[in-house]
């Protein structure tokens, strides 16, 4: 680094004399660093410091600093530098030393996030900007401008060019004599230009030609593009591929992709040409032009870091062949094969990173074994009014075998709403209370972890010997042997000094088990001896909560809830740190949720039969259109949806509006006014709590249902049908496409959540699966979650090696590990 230190020293000193005007160095210090920044960062060994580096440097902007802080900046500047250089010292002095072992390969829960990765130490021997890092104004043609419209993309270098792949392709690849072509998409042929000319048809100056070969003639018009006129000259033979429409009789290429036939390979024109995603300001042919250049001259020199026996197993491409063709396929085949490696491997390090993380933390702390009690557990199974069903027992046995381990418990329990996880949470609660330990759980809304603490004091209840009601919702019964076990709900509405109250007691040990809401990972909540860790309806947390309630007590063994069903695989690869217990049985005598789809016209008898479960004191839901805009737009469109319904049709009844924009104060409020039967009807936006059990509630109406997915559509259904009469579903929609037509078929007679997430995964991709917010998915650029047979493929891969060689130390695994602490800070936590 000294030498790159001494050329910065040199640049700052002169800018510094020049009166910091950002004179100092041509196209200014700005664009200096970063072409300095490669060069100087060979010599950081050290990971943190690397992405420090990165951090700053890409922070740094001289150019928009006001000039009141310039000589500031350039201070702080050469001291960051120079701090740099001294820390890289240290780090090279003791890489020397035989001792050093390899860095681990574990991914740190807050890795910083960068997206460029200088060149490691190691390659220092070699030159010191590795060809991928290369920027992307190094290529002729690429402007500033042109790489300020790049990087929107997220393209700043070599690597993000190779890996920016092609939307589609086109097929030009089936070459036409002129005689034989008819009006139609893409359409090839190779012709001699008789004529061209600049024309002006309907006033837009264009360009026209004739073109012939040995069969005949044809014009090609290019719209609003005068320029060609001057590029294509008469004699020249060209390809030309596109649309070809017939006009006043004759036919016309419209604006077609022309090429020059020459000795080289063609871009644009007679082959599968790939449609690369733009962003404003940014030519196809350009683009596809740089491609071309790109992927000639790096694709090849890609270093192929996947092992040779995970090739050859799974029959998959070389790396540098399947970028190549990801972007210029020879044919169908190569590019399928193509996108199946880079599926893979983008699937395989997903994974990797995945297991990574699950280990760092199962291995940070031993967590403390839990013992199932067994008479106790025959106890409550028996004091239940109904039978456990299969899938219940079966959760609960995995359940409690990892309680039983060392290593924390990390398990998802996936199940229909209703399909009874919450007493197979409350029988693992009880086994951690009875060995001693606090328990804590989670749900994600007041109601809800109301709801939860009356039924499992309920259940308690029943095999309490006798029971007692204290202050500040705390319950005590005598179900362990020495001592009363303590319940207490806490949520925002109790008062302070109450909820106050119960945190000293969870404190003291006072307390054995403690339901609320995200209160209970505050940071004022401490617990004496927490061992157990519930968490209902996963989606609404995120890995953060996980972690911090991770770090209250010691290591707790943590059970995810989720009512949302996800094919496994998938559910693997999203939560691949969480193991799986799928309740895929509801107990018996569950009704049949009768679902129609109903025709526009019918919106009337729609009403009138809301109408006759109202006169039978039931209660309805009716679900408002989703509007993608905004969530303000969204509840200004509720708003109006609910005022003219209460006008409208519903006059004589009660109505009450729940949308995204309510406080938690005012939705619970809402919700709790519609669960003790004050309103007939609730209209919601599709923010409709997941969980919410209001048995009273027999119908429901969901507006403009083909804009759902049949997952969410699933999930609505299941707000109704929770107590004994007879539920039903209506389904609205205006003008359904061809697919919504096919997705509401299916709805309409399936009931089964996982076949419904299933048929969604294949109609929509899996960010429309979770909603883009929630599912904090890496960019899969080729893989698609739809892609079972690779993930599992990747997944087996992954788990493999994992087991083989956890640390990748392997000598045939060096460039695999290169490649994993490359590309793991940018996915960063996801799941
Ligand atoms: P979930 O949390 O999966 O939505 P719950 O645990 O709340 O489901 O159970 C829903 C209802 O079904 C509760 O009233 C519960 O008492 C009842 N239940 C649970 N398991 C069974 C079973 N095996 N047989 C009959 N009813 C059950
Ligand atoms: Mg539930």
């Amino acid at each position: 680094m000294s030498q790159s230190l001494e050329k910065l020293k040199a640049v700052i000193s002169l800018e510094k004399k020049k009166g910091c005007l950002d004179t100092a160095v041509i196209g200014g210090l700005d664009k200096f660093l970063a072409n300095w920044a490669p060069e100087a960062s060979a010599g950081i060994a050290n990971r943190t410091q690397l992405s420090r580096f990165n951090q700053f440097i890409g922070a740094f902007n001289y150019a928009g600093s006001p000039a009141a802080a310039r000589p500031a900046a350039l201070d702080r500047l050469i001291e960051f530098a120079e701090e740099l250089e001294a820390a890289a010292k240290v780090t090279v002095a003791s890489k020397l030393s035989p001792e050093s072992g390899e860095p681990d390969f574990t991914v740190a829960e807050s890795a910083p996030k960068y997206r460029r990765k200088p060149v490691s130490a190691k390659k220092a021997a070699t030159p010191p900007v590795s060809s991928l890092e290369l920027p992307v104004t190094a290529f002729k043609g690429v402007s500033d401008a042109t790489a300020a419209k790049l990087k929107k993309l997220g393209i700043e270098n070599v690597r993000d060019l190779l890996y920016h792949f092609p939307a589609r392709h086109v097929d030009y690849s089936h070459t036409a004599r002129i005689s034989s072509l008819s009006p139609g998409p893409d359409q090839t042929i190779v012709a001699n230009v008789w004529e061209v000319r600049p024309t002006t048809p309907g006033g837009r100056r264009s360009t026209e030609a004739i073109l012939g070969d040995e069969t005949g003639n044809i014009r090609a018009l290019w719209f609003n593009n005068p320029y060609l006129a001057r590029q294509i000259k008469n004699g020249d033979r060209l390809v030309i591929s596109g649309r070809v429409s017939a006009w006043k009789g004759m036919l016309v290429f419209e604006s077609p992709e022309w090429e020059k036939l020459e000795e080289k390979e063609l871009v644009h024109t007679g082959r599968l040409v790939p449609v690369y995603p733009l962003t404003a300001g940014l030519y196809p042919r350009a683009l596809r032009k740089l491609m071309k250049e790109v992927v000639d001259g790096f694709a090849p020199a890609l270093e192929d870091y996947l092992p040779a026996d995970i090739k050859e197993r799974r029959r998959l491409a070389d790396l540098p062949q399947s970028v190549a063709q990801a972007h210029f396929p020879a044919h169908e085949p190569s590019y399928n094969a193509a996108r199946m490696r880079l599926a893979f491997d983008e699937l395989f390090f997903l994974q990797l990173g995945v297991l990574a993380r699950k280990r760092a933390w199962q291995h940070s702390q031993p967590a403390a074994s839990i013992t199932a009690d067994q008479a106790l557990l025959t106890r409550f199974v028996d004091s239940l009014p109904f039978k456990l069903t299969g899938a219940q027992r079966r959760s609960l046995d995995e359940i409690l075998a990892d309680l039983k381990r060392t290593e924390a418990m990390s398990r998802l329990l996936q199940g229909e709403v209703g399909s009874g996880k919450t007493v197979v949470a409350t029988a693992a609660i009880l086994m951690a209370v009875n060995a001693g330990f606090q328990a804590a759980f989670m749900a994600p809304t007041e109601i809800l972890a109301e709801q939860h603490f009356c039924s499992v004091t309920a259940m308690l209840d029943r095999l309490a010997v006798q029971k007692q009601q204290g202050e500040h919702s705390v319950s005590y019964f005598g179900i362990v042997p020495d001592r009363p076990l303590t319940v207490a709900l806490l949520i925002g509405d109790a008062k302070e000094s109450g909820k106050s109250a119960v945190r000293d007691l969870v404190r003291n040990g006072g307390i054995d088990l403690i339901i609320g809401t995200h209160a209970l990972i505050q940071k004022s909540m401490k617990f004496k001896r927490l061992g157990m860790a519930v968490i209902d309806e996963q989606h609404r947390f995120g890995v953060e909560q996980r972690q911090s309630l991770r770090q209250k007590g010691s290591n707790p063994h943590i059970l995810v809830m989720t009512a949302t069903p996800i094919p496994r695989t998938l559910a693997l690869t999203l939560y691949g740190d969480l193991d799986l217990s799928v309740i895929d049985e509801l107990p018996p005598g569950r009704q049949i949720i009768k679902t129609r789809w109903l025709k526009p016209e019918q919106r009337g008898s729609a009403y009138a039969f809301i109408k006759k479960q109202l006169a039978m004191k039931q209660q309805a839901f009716i679900v408002c259109p989703l509007v993608e805009e905004s969530e303000a737009v969204q509840a200004r469109a509720a708003k109006a949806e609910y005022e003219s319904l209460k006008m409208e049709v519903f006059p004589e009844y009660r109505l009450g509006l729940l949308h995204g924009r309510l406080t938690a104060a005012e939705k619970d409020s809402v919700m709790g006014a519609f669960k003790d039967g004050k309103l007939d009807i609730l209209v919601s936006t599709p923010v409709i709590e997941v969980g919410i059990d209001v048995p009273n509630a027999t119908v429901m109406l969901i507006e403009s249902a083909d804009r759902f997915g049949l997952s969410q559509l699933h999930q609505f259904r299941g707000r109704v049908g929770r107590g004994t009469e007879q539920s039903y579903c209506m389904l609205l929609a205006e003008n359904p496409s061809e697919i919504a037509n096919a997705r509401l078929e299916v709805i309409e007679k399936t009931q089964d959540g996982f076949i419904l997430a299933e048929e969604d995964l294949k109609l929509r991709g899996p960010g429309e699966f979770f909603g883009t917010r929630q599912s904090g998915l890496p960019d899969l650029k080729m893989a698609k979650l739809s892609d079972v047979p690779i993930l599992e493929m990747a997944r087996e891969e992954a788990t493999r090696l994992f087991a083989e060689d956890p640390k990748l130390q392997k000598p045939e695994h060096r460039a695999l590990y290169k490649e994993l602490i490359r590309i793991w800070p940018q996915t960063g936590e996801w799941s």
